[in-house]
């Protein structure tokens, strides 16, 4: 029989390593995708839908292109991996046995750690639009259009690490842009878990004091620890509460349930999945690659739409090559670019270089190889664009 490669999650690690199984076996190995979602909505540019520049189907892709990868796709939602005996149940019902599984589900949002959002969050109340683009990204917009003129918008972030370390910075900035053209006497507050901006912080800095001055204000060292759904209150660790009319709070993550289900969470206090960083597979299972946001990852390794299709493409070639007896590629070399909108048009971004270091079974960042840039441009945002656009032709085919 022909090897069964299983892929779960069809986001950016998931669909990436689904169709370089395909194409790196000479579409010989059979790969079935499976994700509930009838479509690809990305995360990255999601932010510009929040401030209002694009629409959510200027970000969603149809899979049909992984379909003419050969990819079969089923339309449902894993519920429990069984790795001794390799297979995997479906929520419908099913159950499909694998060769080798490649497990891509995202992060859950840990709505326990704080104080009442859970019960906030399933009113529509405080959203995230965190976990996953689509309704709840069209919602928290709305909830900006509803806003009266001289509300206030606060996220919350939570301390690292956490999906897209820039993402809360980009979308207080798209906030703020949305304000100061539609409702000028409105605020946007950033409260951040951690005691500095986490990524491209003087950048941020400089363009809230520039371009969005007494509208962002930033405040670092804030914890959320509850949020009072009535009074539109959030509560703290330490500092006083916060009053606000759009409540956005970002609690802390941990790789995505199915993960957590299968046992593979066993690294950062049950948070993370630990992989052999040579081929993604999972340190708890054997034939169970675990790449994107759900892995512990690698010193200075960001949890990024980018990195995610590195780390396939890596699992991808990994897979194929035991299944065929071929020789692993010794040495993986990964990039990441992560760019952020300041505006509609403006854009500035970090890039990084991670070299597998064998003696060391990890990655290093590749000295002087990376950066930040030194002002926001319209050519980077040019260059952000055709980034979205590489990598979902990249990820989807
Ligand atoms: P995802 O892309 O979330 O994919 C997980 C998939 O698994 C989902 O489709 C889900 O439906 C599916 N799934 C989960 N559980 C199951 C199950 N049990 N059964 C079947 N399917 C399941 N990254 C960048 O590189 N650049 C950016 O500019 C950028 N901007 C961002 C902006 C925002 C607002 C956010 C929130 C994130 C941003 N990111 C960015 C980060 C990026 O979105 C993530 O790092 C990336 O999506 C991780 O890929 P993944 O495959 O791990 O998870």
């Amino acid at each position: 029989a022909r090897a069964r490669v299983l892929v779960i999650g069809g986001g950016y690690g998931g669909a990436t390593a689904a169709r370089y199984v395909r194409l790196l076996s000479d579409h010989q190995m059979e790969v079935v995708l499976i994700e509930p979602n009838e479509a690809f909505v990305s995360c990255p540019l999601s932010n510009l839908v929040i401030g209002g520049s694009r629409q959510i189907a200027e970000v969603t892709t149809p899979y049909d292109g992984l379909a003419r990868q050969g990819v079969t796709r089923v339309k449902d939602t894993a519920r429990a991996i069984d790795p001794q005996r390799k297979t995997v149940t479906l929520a419908g019902g099913a159950t499909i046995g694998y060769d080798k599984l490649v497990l891509s589900p995202g992060v859950e949002l840990l709505f326990d750690s704080i104080e009442g959002l859970r019960a906030a969050h399933d009113i529509g109340r405080v959203l995230q639009a965190w976990q996953k683009a689509g309704p709840e990204t069209i919602a928290l917009r709305q909830q900006l259009e509803a806003m009266r003129d001289g509300g206030v918008y606060a996220i919350t972030i939570p301390e690292q690490p956490y999906r897209c370390p820039p993402g809360p910075y980009e979308r207080a900035c798209q906030v703020a842009w949305y304000f100061r053209n539609a409702k000028p006497r409105s605020k946007v507050l950033v409260l951040d878990a951690n005691p500095d901006v986490v990524s491209k912080g003087a950048l941020f800095k400089r363009v809230w004091s520039d371009q969005y001055k007494g509208i962002i204000e930033y405040r670092p060292q804030h914890k959320a620890t509850a949020v009072d759904a009535r009074a539109g209150v959030i509560r703290f660790e330490v500092e006083e509460d916060v009053k606000a009319d759009v409540l956005n709070v970002l609690p802390p993550m941990r790789a995505g349930a199915i993960a957590v289900q299968a046992g593979l969470n066993n690294m950062a206090g049950q948070r993370w999945c630990g992989v052999d960083y040579v081929d993604f597979q999972s340190t708890a299972a054997r034939d169970i690659h675990v790449i994107g946001d759900a892995i512990q990852v690698a010193p200075a390794m960001p949890k990024s739409g980018h990195m995610a299709n590195a780390h396939a493409k890596v699992a991808a070639a990994a897979v194929v090559a035991e299944l065929s007896g071929w020789p692993l590629t010794p040495e993986p070399m990964l990039t990441n670019t992560c760019y952020s909108f300041v505006d509609d048009q403006r854009v500035i971004h970090v890039a990084s270089v991670h070299a597998y270091v064998p003696d060391e079974r990890t990655y290093k960042a590749v000295g002087a190889s990376g950066g930040v840039s030194p002002a926001p441009t319209e050519l980077e945002g040019r260059y952000a664009l055709n980034w979205a656009r590489n990598i979902w032709a990249d990820t989807l085919g």
